[in-house]
């Protein structure tokens, strides 16, 4: 089997987690299985160094942090490598990317302008700092293994702080550079989160990117399993910091996946699961911490055997925004005009609702888009406001709250189960949403209440079992 494992920051967050990742690969190794390897930077890098970035296009460039970058590294490296030529040359390689990253600092605070495309150069050297310590750890267990830099393999386009996939030009590079390294049974380690232009121009995939790198590069080689470690038993069923009885669901769907990623589980980032289930390879979350737990499995067929809801998820720090007037009603064009708004302020709709009266619509954004998504909505329907057609326009800070599950399509009586248990909890809906794929009710609610909604939900279908069908 061949399996593309990816570690996330905390999954490689110091010399400790570093040495149980190689375990990890080389256990595999030595089942016969073949591994190539992602990691993402040591947690907290990459925070690092965006604020690094941005302090220095404001002038506030301070050099001991490249220092600080290099002591967290070496302590690692210290650690993992016991020999000291070869520790040499591991540190020679950080240094080299740390100096890459001084420079591209130091050119920040005398233009005083930072670019996307200068952020992507410096945000994802983090990953470029612990490849190297991830192949080190692997070749000090006796397996062969090479860092190596996604820009080498991964193609995008120019959307810098988001680029996507030219997967053809990605599959041929991988193919030539990893594929061999694969069959002859060496790990390679690909820096997760980054890739390049066509033209070499490094670009990065977006925050919390290298599970999408890992699934795009599971689909460039032809992959049989992408697995994800994290520090997490896989996908719950909700929160576990909101629902003490959250439990781990072993299977779910490429859809209910999706679906959770995008409603603010942050185990897998959103973008993750599609090309894997374009080309149907099935993805695992497991727990780093707690490998022997067997995490959750993303598949064609998910779990059949669990109806109605699976998991009941939360975004919060969103707003509302409503327009409403009775003038309305049957006016073409508003909707339109609105959301045409909403684009131009690149904003992005997590929902939306209008009933059928179309006396209002609303929808919800990040909160902190709110308020010049409703400056610029009041100027580009002014004449609307004028004449009366719309009354007001107005925003408020809402959370959603979201009940998932393949298996709630064509399920009746899910809508009343959810509502039943939200008014027993005296719970006020404020917009409800659900898209005609019946994957998702979508609920939007004071943010106070939030928590109070998940619970009574989970509790409602009985997620802390295996769920039931509404009576
Ligand atoms: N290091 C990147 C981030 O923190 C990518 C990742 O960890 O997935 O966003
Ligand atoms: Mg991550």
């Amino acid at each position: 089997m061949l399996i593309v494992m990816k570690f996330g920051g905390t999954s490689v967050g110091s010399a400790d987690r570093i040495a149980q990742a190689a375990r990890l690969v080389t256990d595999q190794l030595s089942k016969g299985h073949r591994v190539a390897v992602v990691t993402s930077a040591i947690s907290g890098v990459t925070n690092m160094l965006i604020d690094t970035a941005r302090a220095a296009s404001k002038v506030q460039w301070d050099p001991a942090i490249r220092r600080k970058l290099f002591d967290i590294h070496q302590a690692a490296a210290v650690t993992l490598v016991p020999d000291e030529a070869g520790r040499k040359t591991v540190l020679a390689e950080i240094e080299r990317r740390l100096d890459r990253f001084e420079k591209l600092c130091f050119g920040l605070s005398m233009v005083h302008e930072l670019t996307p495309r200068l952020l992507d150069a410096i945000s994802g050297i983090g990953e470029m700092l612990a490849a190297p310590l991830v192949a080190a750890a692997i070749r000090a267990r006796a397996c062969r293994s090479e860092a190596i830099d996604a820009t080498e393999i991964l193609v995008t386009t120019d959307q810098f702080g988001g680029a996507e996939p030219l997967m053809d030009e990605t599959r041929a590079r991988t193919m030539a550079r990893l594929g061999p390294m694969v069959t002859h049974g060496d790990a390679p380690v690909v820096t997760g989160f980054i890739g390049a232009t066509i033209d070499g121009v490094q670009t990065t995939l977006g925050r919390g990117g290298s599970d999408y790198s890992a699934s795009i590069l599971g689909v460039a080689l032809d992959a049989d399993e992408v697995w994800i470690w994290t520090d997490v038993d896989g996908v719950m069923t909700a929160n576990p910091s909101e629902v003490a009885a959250a439990r781990t669901l072993s299977e779910i769907s490429y859809s209910e996946a999706s679906e959770l990623a995008y409603y603010g589980a942050k185990v897998l980032h959103y973008k993750t699961i599609l090309p894997a289930f374009r080309k149907r390879i099935p993805v695992r979350i497991l727990n780093s911490f707690n490998p022997s737990h067997p995490g959750t499995r993303v598949s064609v067929e998910g779990d059949p055997s669990v109806p109605g809801v699976k998991a009941v998820t939360s975004i919060r720090g969103v707003s509302l925004i409503g327009i409403s007037g009775t003038g309305m009603q049957g006016i073409p064009g508003i909707v339109a005009k609105a959301f045409d708004v909403v684009a131009e302020q690149q904003s992005n709709v997590l929902m939306i609702s209008q009933a059928s009266s179309e006396n209002n619509i609303c929808f919800v954004i990040s909160a902190s888009e709110a308020p010049g998504v409703l400056k610029a909505l009041k100027a580009a329907l002014e004449f609307e406001l004028a004449r009366g057609h719309i009354e007001e326009i107005a925003s408020q800070p809402v959370a959603v709250v979201a009940a998932i599950g393949d298996r709630m399509r064509g399920t009746p009586g899910i809508a009343a189960t959810v509502f039943g248990a939200l008014g027993a909890e005296r719970i006020n809906v404020i917009a409800i949403s659900q898209g005609s794929s019946e994957r998702n009710i979508s609920l939007v609610v004071e943010e106070g209440d939030a928590a109070a909604a998940v619970r009574a939900l989970h509790q409602a279908f009985r997620l802390d079992q295996t769920g039931v069908v509404p009576a």
